[in-house]
């Protein structure tokens, strides 16, 4: 039986993966639930379902609504900003961190520093955090809950390490494929969440439309499988079926397949390193089928270059360049800015970043701090300015 810490239990991640518990109910048992506290009636539901331990919400607030929402069988609560990080310590087996965003970094560093297992969706904490999250991480302790990371382990387990020439990351090119930069001026927020393969969170489907998603995911890669940038390569596959795949010096490449549903890695990463049975459907082979691959056009979509400069750097720059996402994403989805703003934004607050110097006093965060002088006090100032920057850059107005 493994206790499972979830964090982010009702969003797309967090609720599949208790669609993964509930039916393997003889493995998994929840000890603790938490919830951004948007949706606190899907939280009340989870808690009758499954019965956990502690629960934790961001505020008061949602507090009160749940322990109205439920009644007399109220769990133990746990209150405020810290509350994920504190139930990422709790004694268990695994956390599941499906969080969105710079907020899943602190209870990342809290799951990899009580020891335990972190099957890691929210993969922005190891992104910005780079060096000091694989550093807090013991052999086998992070557990890719990405299709594409979760193909790439899979795919590792078929030679040795000295024997990998080349990682082949797989992106499926989001609804605006095939566009050029002209076509993509006036597209709007619902075009951009109309994801052909992938039913997902706001900011990740918004992500895989600009491929900010598939430039984090590079950045992923190459922090969990010590790979070099230039040693990965992205890859568009529309059909979302190879999830990735590795080359080994040979000449072989080892690819993972499966239709798109990201129950499979869940259950994967819940259950690893076993395979649980019948987690998800497999290929079909009754039809004529067909899986395509296609370059990247990085003029039109320039933002997985963007992160391989921001890696190639290091430091403070993965966590700027997702700060600046996550503002100019959410000045999209208000409108303030076009689609092609987003990877511009990007690009203008990476670039003052990295032109910044350490010794010129200027802003806290703005300037870029090497790996070797890192700690997490640096990543969340850079992620603070680079959030601040963005909003000045998209006209956010201040409160
Ligand atoms: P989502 O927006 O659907 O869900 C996010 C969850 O986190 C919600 O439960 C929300 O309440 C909670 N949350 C947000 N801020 C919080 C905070 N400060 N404290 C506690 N909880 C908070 O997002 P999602 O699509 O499930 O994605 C979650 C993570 O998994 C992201 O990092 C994403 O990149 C990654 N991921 C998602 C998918 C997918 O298919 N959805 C695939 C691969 C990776
Ligand atoms: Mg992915």
């Amino acid at each position: 039986m493994r206790d499972v810490v979830l964090l982010g239990s009702t969003g797309s991640i967090g609720s599949q993966t208790l669609d993964v518990v509930a039916r393997h109910r003889e493995r998994f048992r929840v000890t603790a639930l938490s919830a951004g506290g948007s949706r606190v009636g899907a939280l009340a539901e989870q808690v009758r379902a499954f019965s956990p331990r502690v629960v934790a919400v961001p505020s008061a607030e949602a507090a009160d609504a749940l322990t109205e929402a439920l009644g007399t069988d109220v769990p133990e609560l746990r209150v405020g900003p810290d509350a994920s990080t504190e139930l990422a310590g709790l004694d268990c087996d695994v956390v599941l961190n499906a969080i969105t965003g710079a907020a899943g970094l602190r209870p990342t560093m809290a799951a990899l520093a009580h020891g335990t297992t972190l099957a890691l969706a929210n993969k922005e904490s190891l992104v910005i955090g780079g060096r000091l999250v694989t550093s807090a991480a013991g052999p086998g302790q992070l557990v890719a809950v990405d299709s594409e990371h979760s193909a790439f382990a899979q795919a590792l387990r078929a030679g040795r390490a000295d024997e990998v020439r080349r990682l082949i990351l797989t992106a499926s090119g989001g609804p605006f494929r095939g566009r050029t930069v002209d076509q993509l001026r006036d597209v709007t927020i619902e075009q951009a969440l109309a994801h052909p393969n992938w039913s997902m969170g706001r900011v990740i489907t918004i992500n895989s439309s600009t491929l900010v998603n598939k430039g984090l995911e590079l950045l992923e890669a190459h922090l969990l499988y010590d790979v070099a940038l230039d040693d990965i390569t992205v890859v568009v596959h529309p059909q979302s079926v190879v999830h990735s795949m590795v080359e080994y010096v040979d000449g072989s490449t080892i690819a993972q397949c499966s239709p798109p549903d990201m129950r499979l890695p869940i259950g994967l990463a819940l259950a690893w390193p076993d395979r649980l049975p019948d987690v998800a459907a497999p290929c079909s082979w009754a039809e004529p089928t067909s899986w395509t691959f296609e370059p990247l056009d990085d003029e039109t979509f320039p933002a997985v270059a963007l992160a391989r400069r921001a890696g190639a750097a290091a430091g403070t720059a993965p966590a700027v360049y997702n700060a600046a996402n996550e503002a100019a994403v959410d000045a999209f989805c208000d409108g303030r800015i076009g689609f092609l703003d987003i990877t511009r934004t990007v690009r203008t607050v990476l670039d003052e970043h990295l032109a910044s110097q350490p010794d010129v006093p200027s802003e806290p965060g703005a300037a870029w701090i090497a790996d070797a002088q890192l700690s997490i006090e640096a990543v969340l100032a850079a992620d603070s300015w680079g959030r601040r920057r963005a909003e000045d850059l998209t006209g956010k107005e201040t409160t």
